[in-house]
C-alpha cells in the first residue's frame, strides 16, 4: 500500500471528518508511532502504524478491519439499535463506532462474556453462518446443583418448545455442583438458557467463555475490550 497523509489515514481509521483530523493534528493532538506529528499532509506508510489521539483512549494500530474481543457486561444489548438498555457498542470508544463494528452473533441481555466484534462482513457472515457450525463455550451458574445426570440429559439432547427435533450439547461437564460447562455450535434463541430449563434446573447466570480457540483473557473485566487481528478472529471460526 502507498503511503497516505496523516489527515487521511486519520479519517480512514473512523476519527472524524477530514476537517476534523487536520484540526486534531494541528493541535498536537495526535502522535504515530510513539512521535507527535503537526502536519496534517505528512505521509506515512500504513503496515504496522500506531496512532494515539489524546482525548480517545488506547493506542490505534492501523487496521483495514477491526477486529474487537469485548467482555460483554450484564445489562447490555447487542442490538444496534436497543429497545431497553444500552447498546455493547457504548462501551467503544467512537472511532471504532464510526467504523461500524457490529456484534458477530448475538448474547442476552444478562448473559456476559466473550463478545466478537468487526466491521468485516465477511468474517460476520463465516462465523454465524449455521454451517460453519463455531462451537462456544457456556458457564452456566444453575439455581440447583446438579449431578452427573443433568449432563446427561444435555448430552443426550433436549426438545425445546416451538422445535421439531431435539438439540443435544456437544460437551458439557460440571465445574462444581452448581457451575455447568456446556460446549454448544448452533445460536438458537436463549438456547444454553432453555436447554438447561428443558433438562430440569434453571440457569442464574450464564458467561460465554470461548468461541472456537479464542478465550476469554481472566484480566479483561466486564466492560473491557482488546484488539484481535484477522488471524485470530478467524480462529473462532
Ligand atoms: N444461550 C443463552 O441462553 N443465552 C445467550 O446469550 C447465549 C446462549
Amino acid at each position: 500500500a502507498r503511503p497516505l497523509s496523516i489527515e487521511r489515514i486519520l479519517q480512514n481509521q473512523g476519527f472524524g471528518a477530514r476537517k476534523l483530523c487536520r484540526i486534531l493534528v494541528r493541535n498536537g493532538a495526535v502522535t504515530v508511532n510513539g512521535k507527535r506529528c503537526e502536519d496534517p499532509d505528512e505521509t506515512f506508510a500504513t503496515e504496522g502504524l500506531v496512532l494515539e489521539v489524546e482525548g480517545v483512549e488506547g493506542v490505534w494500530p492501523f487496521c483495514n478491519n477491526a477486529y474487537i474481543l469485548l467482555n460483554k457486561p450484564v445489562g447490555y444489548e447487542c442490538s444496534r439499535a436497543p429497545k431497553h438498555h444500552p447498546s455493547v457498542l457504548s462501551l467503544l470508544p467512537d472511532p471504532l463506532r464510526a467504523r461500524d463494528v457490529q456484534p458477530v452473533g448475538r448474547l442476552d441481555v444478562e448473559t456476559t462474556g466473550l463478545l466478537l466484534l468487526t466491521d468485516d462482513g465477511q468474517c460476520i457472515h463465516v462465523l454465524t453462518s449455521p454451517k460453519h457450525a463455531v462451537p462456544k463455550v457456556y458457564r452456566a451458574t444453575l439455581a440447583e446443583p446438579a449431578d452427573q445426570s443433568l449432563c446427561d440429559k444435555l448430552l443426550a439432547g433436549v426438545l425445546l418448545k416451538d422445535e421439531e427435533e431435539t438439540i443435544a450439547a456437544d460437551a458439557c461437564k460440571l465445574l462444581e455442583p452448581q457451575i455447568l460447562e456446556m460446549t454448544i455450535t448452533q445460536g438458537k434463541y436463549h438456547q444454553v438458557r432453555r436447554m438447561i430449563a428443558a433438562a430440569g434446573n434453571h440457569v442464574k447466570a450464564l458467561e460465554r467463555t470461548a468461541i472456537g480457540d479464542l478465550h476469554l483473557s481472566a484480566d479483561l473485566a466486564p466492560g473491557e475490550w482488546q484488539w484481535l487481528d484477522a488471524g485470530s478472529m478467524l480462529k473462532a471460526g
